[in-house]
């Protein structure tokens, strides 16, 4: 197999050579302007006579020595991501995160101070069309405003943190992280890891996935005292912060986070929980084709197909490149402009990092995209996907300055599942033997039960165990009760959990890391597939508006740059649409499981 051998990016876009003293030169550079910032600004911006005017040059130079620091920054960590045995690299992007966190301790007074600017002047400020494009940056960083203490207690509680809060998350990623599994694989012991454990539940070998699950959920029931601990410590630490902080609800915090209102977020929920009968129809299928009366819980990322479909680079490259140019031959050239100037890297490498990624440094400069492509299927689609990432970027690097440039959190996936989806289309369109299909069908909607059904049962979950937990310690069996309910509601009685399973609320770190965010994922994907929807029944109709949505980066409310493209996400059709693009690929499933 060849898997992308040569396919190296280009990175003289950012210097003309690795040139390590230059690299450095630039990052002490934008040290000195940041120093030259605070020196300007500070107590001047929350000020009485701070006035549009000198906000906005404030803006301009705060972006000014952000695009200083990205730019070297950027570079040390592609080179690092290119060869991370490096040490020169290694140095040098320590260096950059280094002085990168001297800039933000620098510069971490600007954001404070738009925070603290009494309300009438800052209404004056915001109402004043001088403000521009920035208005919309303004706005974000304000909305946390109510619920700001005073500088003296918002200290204590950041150092209070790191013996509380920090210290249950530190202690729960290296707990986890100090997990090994022993178990027996053809006849021979073997000592496992948690990323060899995951890729062993999708082996096809239905025997040997049970035993993986079993091993794998059960050793965090043997923990179950820390994890319990650990969880209802995150949740009694959250109510207390909410309670001082004066929120109403514990998932507040994320609605701001997410910029988007909590009656929204209840819809999008509700409406998702309406449709778990389409994954429960869609394992029934599963089993069908697994040739079981019904599946366990250890089947649920089984393979479908036995064979794999081999992918060469190049024709990874032509399928997506098409998927691209039948949507939009303006998207497709952009798109073409990755490969031929280099900014690819796809080729797998020793001392190269893992997984994929797309960085969109600053508007000046175009992104830069990782991926290591192995000839597969998913590899096309990872392709697909960073290339989606690419043209927001471009797009809104063509219209916004730095502080606007990177989409909001909600719309960040935006572009990268779209061209899943008309990668999707793409495939589905050829004439492929049934298995290939079945392959397609099968990943495009477990990856759609995954983002959107399964992550807002466990947003449910968690919402529960916070209401409950706010008021009094849960026990163990408690937590596993919610959970468990909550599980049933998705799966109903399709799929057959094995007991260890009851344990899986430990295994999630989002419930420790970041409070309610599983439902992002619900909320992008559904979003996505409403715009697709909106492309199925306008045609060419939707790509300008679409292109202005890409455009438009991070410089107003979600809900007001989906409204330019016609979609209003307070409607419960809104919701309603993305699961009809999910039923009508469900129904091709079992169009394709039947015609056996
Ligand atoms: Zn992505």
């Amino acid at each position: 197999m060849e898997k992308a051998k040569g396919v190296v990016w280009d990175l003289s876009d950012l210097y003309p050579e690795a040139d390590e003293e230059r690299i450095e030169r630039d990052m002490h550079q934008a040290l000195e302007l940041a120093k030259d910032f605070r020196n300007q600004y500070y107590g001047k911006i929350n000020a009485s006579d701070c006035d549009t005017g000198r906000l906005k040059s404030a803006l301009r130079d705060y972006e000014m020595l952000l695009e200083k620091i990205y730019r070297p920054y950027v570079m040390a960590s592609l080179l690092f991501s290119g060869d991370g045995r490096n040490d020169r690299y290694k140095a040098l992007l320590a260096m950059a995160q280094d002085i990168y966190s001297r800039i933000e301790n620098e510069t971490l007074f600007f954001g404070l101070e738009i925070q603290r600017m009494p309300e009438p002047q800052a209404n004056t400020i915001l109402s004043d069309p001088r403000l521009g494009h920035y208005r919309h940056f303004i706005e974000s960083e304000r909305l946390f405003t109510p619920y700001t203490l005073s500088e003296k207690e918002e200290q204590i509680i950041n150092r209070k943190n790191l013996s509380g809060r920090t210290a249950f998350v530190n202690l729960f990623d290296e707990f986890t992280s100090s997990f090994l599994w022993e178990l027996e694989i053809d006849g021979e012991k073997k000592t496992l890891t948690d990323s060899e454990m995951r890729q062993l539940m999708r082996h096809p070998d239905a025997d040997l996935r049970y035993r993986v699950k079993k091993a794998h959920d059960g050793k965090y029931g043997e923990n179950a005292i820390i994890f319990t601990n650990i969880f209802g410590n995150i949740i009694k630490d959250h109510a207390t912060e909410m309670e001082l902080r004066g929120y109403e609800h514990p998932m507040q915090p994320s609605y701001l986070r997410n910029k988007v209102p909590g009656d929204v977020v209840e819809t999008m929920m509700q409406i998702t929980a309406e449709h778990y009968s389409l994954a429960q129809k869609y394992y029934e299928l599963k089993a069908r084709v697994l040739g079981v009366d019904k599946l366990k819980g250890s089947d649920l990322y089984a393979p479908v197909a036995r064979s794999q479909w081999t992918i060469p680079f190049n024709e990874g490259r032509d399928l997506v490149l098409e998927s691209f140019n039948n949507f939009s031959p303006e998207f497709g050239s952009l798109i073409e402009k990755a490969f031929t100037d280099r900014w690819i890297d796809a080729e797998v490498r020793p001392g190269k990092r893992g997984g994929a990624f797309c960085h969109g440094v600053t508007p000046s400069v175009h992104p830069y995209v990782l991926v290591n492509y192995v000839d597969n299927l998913d590899s096309v689609y990872t392709l697909a996907h960073e290339l989606g990432h690419a043209l927001h970027d471009l797009l809104a690097g063509q219209q916004q300055t730095l502080l606007t440039y990177h989409p909001p959190l909600v719309l960040a996936e935006t572009a990268s599942v779209f061209a899943e989806m008309l990668l999707t289309r793409r495939l589905l369109d050829m004439e492929l033997d049934r298995e290939t299909r079945m392959q397609i069908l099968a990943s495009k909607l477990e990856d759609f039960f995954g983002t959107i059904s399964r992550q807002t049962m466990y947003t449910l979950f968690e919402r529960d165990a916070h209401l409950e937990g706010a008021k009094r310690r849960l026990s163990a069996d408690e937590l596993c009760k919610l959970w468990v309910e909550r599980r049933t509601e998705m799966y109903g009685n399709v799929v057959e959990f094995l007991p260890e399973e009851r344990w899986f609320w430990a295994v999630i770190p989002h419930f420790i890391h970041t409070r309610f965010y599983c439902y992002a994922y619900t909320f992008g994907a559904l979003l996505v597939l409403a715009l697709y929807h909106q492309y199925e029944q306008e045609g060419a109709d939707f790509i300008p508006k679409y292109k202005q949505l890409l455009a438009s980066g991070d410089s107003d409310w979600p809900e007001r740059l989906v409204a330019n493209v016609g979609l209003d996400f307070r409607k419960e059709s809104f919701w309603r649409a993305g699961f009809q693009v999910v039923e009508s690929l469900l129904n091709e499933f079992q169009d394709t499981v039947k015609a056996a």
